[in-house]
């Protein structure tokens, strides 16, 4: 987490999800994907990936660039947002997401 103008943003996918804030990806082409921070927590945690912003975002690449260009293209942003997800993904189960918050109070 870090603090921009007094707000508190988060940097970590568990925090996003914990603040409820949407996460929000960008390719270099324009198009952007929404989604769900608790799903995405979820997806990562399942595969053992780095869950930080800076990491998570090479995990991601625009299927449109891809079909279009055969590039695998990492998208240019990786924040979160107030806009409603574009993308489903499998949400955690209740008792895996109490553990994980139980886990962030320490
Ligand atoms: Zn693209």
């Amino acid at each position: 987490m870090r603090y921009a103008d007094g707000l508190r943003i988060p940097t970590r996918l568990f925090e996003a999800a914990a603040w409820h804030y949407p996460i929000k990806v960008t390719c270099a082409c324009g198009r952007s994907a929404v989604f769900d921070p608790h799903a995405l927590w979820y997806l990562f945690e399942r595969k053992g990936w780095d869950p930080t912003f800076a990491k998570a975002q090479g995990r991601f690449y625009c299927s449109e660039c891809w079909r279009t260009k055969f590039r695998k293209l990492a998208p240019v942003k990786f924040e979160t947002c107030r806009e409603e997800p574009t993308v489903r993904l499998p949400m955690p189960d209740e008792r895996e997401w109490k553990r994980a918050i139980n886990r962030f109070r320490g």
